[in-house]
């Protein structure tokens, strides 16, 4: 009698503007590895009815900490059915520009900001009304500050159980809203890793009856929308500050560029107020929360280490920001 396990195929569908996660579940003997797979893409906007197979090619797999071993999650990538990138494959391109600027040693820090919902309300917030200014909240710590820490502890246990490198959570600036942090690791690493991460934080909070979301202005008015700063060395940038702010320099070279593909709704969030750059402008600092993008007083200090890209949103896509990074940076800055 064979041993079975449970391998959970995740995948990012067709949804525009913003591709969203699906997930089912195949079942595969102990000792295999997941298998080429397939999938009906007219259902998730990715084909036409009448040519719908597409196929899930797995990429990056890791233990499943939801239903513990030996069962495994296994994120994919989507292929047409001649096994070229699918058109909403946007790690395929990645893979291209990683390997391209290996010699840089990429490595990037995502710190992925989200806000719990329950029902239409951020959860724990008044039935009529709102809770009071923000003030408090930002890395709080009481019932009257915080709300949904179970999930959010539990999502940590989770991530790490994954093997996934996880560095860090913290309450964020809007009561209901959260971090977490994926990083130190390249392109295609950090990526599939908060892929999967992403994936962990909307499986564990159903069943707190919870829903997360990355809307990048989840309320509208005085209230801090949601990014996924993206933080970011090369080689060269963890040997000097020099390097440091050519690549800050760089950025700005394509800086509507970079804001196109940051996520939707970027410009509501984007508005100069609430701890942003206003999405029209571009401009770097030490320490300054309100630039597009900041190195860190440490590094200023040190005299060498990463910048932070504070440009995007919550609901940006990893693939695509780590992919724009390195294209812009590395082609413009020495090894
Ligand atoms: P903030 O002060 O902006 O809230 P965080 O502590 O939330 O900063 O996040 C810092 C991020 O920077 C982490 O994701 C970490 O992995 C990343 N990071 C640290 N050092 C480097 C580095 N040398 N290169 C790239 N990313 C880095
Ligand atoms: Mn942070
Ligand atoms: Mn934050
Ligand atoms: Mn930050």
């Amino acid at each position: 009698m064979s041993v079975l396990y449970k391998a959970e195929y995740i995948w990012m569908d067709g949804a525009e503007p913003t591709q969203r996660l699906r997930c089912k579940t195949k079942i595969v003997e102990v000792g295999h590895e997941p298998p080429l797979w397939g999938f009906d893409g007219s259902s998730t906007n990715q084909a036409d009815g009448h040519a719908s197979d597409l196929v899930l090619k797995p990429v990056f797999i890791c233990h499943d900490p939801v239903r513990g071993a030996p069962h495994k999650l296994v994120m994919c990538e989507v292929l047409n059915i001649d096994m070229t990138p699918h058109r909403t494959n946007t790690r395929a391109k990645l893979v291209e520009v990683a390997e391209k600027y290996k010699e840089h040693e990429m490595w990037f820090g995502i710190e992925q900001e989200y806000t719990f919902f329950e029902g239409i309300r951020p959860l724990g917030w008044p039935d009529n009304g709102f809770p009071a200014p923000q003030f408090g909240y930002y890395c709080g710590v009481g019932s009257d500050e915080v709300f949904g820490r179970d999930i959010v502890e539990e999502h940590m246990e989770l991530c790490l159980q994954a093997g996934l490198d996880f560095c860090g959570i913290n309450a964020e600036v809007m009561p209901a809203q959260w971090e977490f942090q994926i990083g130190p690791v390249g392109p295609l690493a950090v990526s599939d890793q908060l892929w999967v991460a992403r994936w962990l934080l909307y499986r564990i909070a159903e069943n707190y009856g919870v829903s997360a979301t990355l809307a990048p202005k989840p309320v509208k008015g005085d209230w801090n929308g949601a990014g996924a700063h993206t933080n970011f060395s090369t080689k060269s940038m963890r040997h000097s500050i020099d390097a440091c702010i050519a690549a800050a320099e760089a950025l700005k070279e394509r800086h509507d560029l970079h804001i196109a593909n940051y996520g939707a709704g970027i410009e509501e969030r984007l508005t100069g107020k609430h701890e942003t750059c206003s999405y029209r402008q571009y401009k770097y600092g030490v320490s300054d929360r309100g630039a597009s993008v900041r190195i860190p007083w440490q590094v200023a200090q040190d005299g060498k280490g990463y910048i932070e890209d504070r440009r995007p949103c919550a609901n940006v896509d990893p693939y695509v920001v780590t992919r724009l990074i390195t294209e812009t940076v590395c082609s413009r800055i020495p090894v």
